[in-house]
């Protein structure tokens, strides 16, 4: 880090820096992620960070633990962000950690709201998002020039912990050819039946990638007519699903299972595209 042939920003005492951690690997880390926690006093993190990333932290660093553990409720969100204030005020250079990108549905947007309203100084230092690179891990694109030129990211848990009010079914069935689902697992099978009560294809492919980027990583596929059954067995969270036709491309793509042995296949669409015709 010290021989960059270009400078970091220096983490200055006060600041908060909301920092994604990416889905799990922690060679997917930002150099600006990596330079926070090599100066930061203290690291306030999620249940999603991985250990892993934790140990980058400067040595003398205090750890801070903010998600869920062993089932009790998490810590209210307004607790978690005048811990930031407070530390912030008391002059310690205070890293915010978050599983993936801390500005998709990482609440980060609330946390930087807070600072402001508080007139904390903070910069937002973006990380790989878990249903853009989990999916690449597992061998999707999330975009493919010959079969979709939009991507709906949704999630399927909201503030009361059910599936978020107000969302308009028919519009997210047709919106885009790829739908990627966060937090989904627990209410899968009745977003299935959303998405096929709103027009969606019973056959659409499904992927659910679940520890992506981790040791743990677990790919499986199925279709958006089997979800309504709920998720398979096995698969457990964190998962990001992914519905529509890129899922197909994994059988050429699964550059991660070809480490492993698999046989990848050179023209993965083929069979996609026999099935267009018959
Ligand atoms: N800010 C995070 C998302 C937080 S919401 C990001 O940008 O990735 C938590 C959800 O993210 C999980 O329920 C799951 O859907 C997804 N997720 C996070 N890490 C994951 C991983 N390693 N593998 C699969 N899904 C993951």
């Amino acid at each position: 880090m010290e021989r960059l042939p270009f400078s970091l920003p220096a983490f200055a005492p006060g600041w908060v820096w909301l920092v994604g951690a990416g889905p799990g690997d922690p060679g997917l880390l930002t150099l600006l992620a990596a330079h926070a926690l090599a100066h930061a006093d203290v690291v306030v993190y999620d249940a999603l960070v991985d250990p892993r990333i934790l140990e980058l932290a400067r040595p003398g660093a205090s750890l801070h633990f903010a998600g869920k553990r062993g089932g009790k409720p998490s810590p209210k969100q307004p607790d978690i962000s005048q811990r930031l204030v407070r530390n912030a005020r008391a002059g310690l250079r205070v890293l915010r950690l978050k599983g993936g990108d801390p500005f998709v549905f990482g609440r980060g947007g609330e946390e930087a709201l807070a600072l402001v309203a508080a007139g904390v100084p903070f910069r937002v230092v973006p990380g790989v998002t878990a249903g853009i690179g989990g999916l690449g891990y597992a061998g999707i694109p999330v975009t493919h020039r010959d079969t979709n030129h939009a991507v709906t990211f949704i999630t399927g848990h909201g503030v009361t912990g059910d599936i978020p009010d107000g969302m308009d079914w028919p519009a997210l069935a047709r919106g885009a050819p790829v739908l990627v689902l966060y937090m989904a697992l627990k209410h899968i099978a009745r977003i299935a039946e959303q998405l096929i009560a709103a027009g969606r294809p019973a056959n659409d492919a499904v992927a659910i990638v679940s520890h992506a980027t981790t040791e743990r990583q677990a790919t499986v596929e199925t279709t958006l007519g089997a979800l309504r059954a709920g998720a398979p067995a096995g698969i457990e969270p964190p998962a990001v699903v992914a519905i529509g036709p890129v899922v197909a491309l994994r059988g050429g793509l699964d550059w991660l299972g070809a480490l492993r042995g698999r046989v990848l296949d050179p023209d993965p669409l083929a069979l996609e595209r026999h099935r267009d015709i018959v």
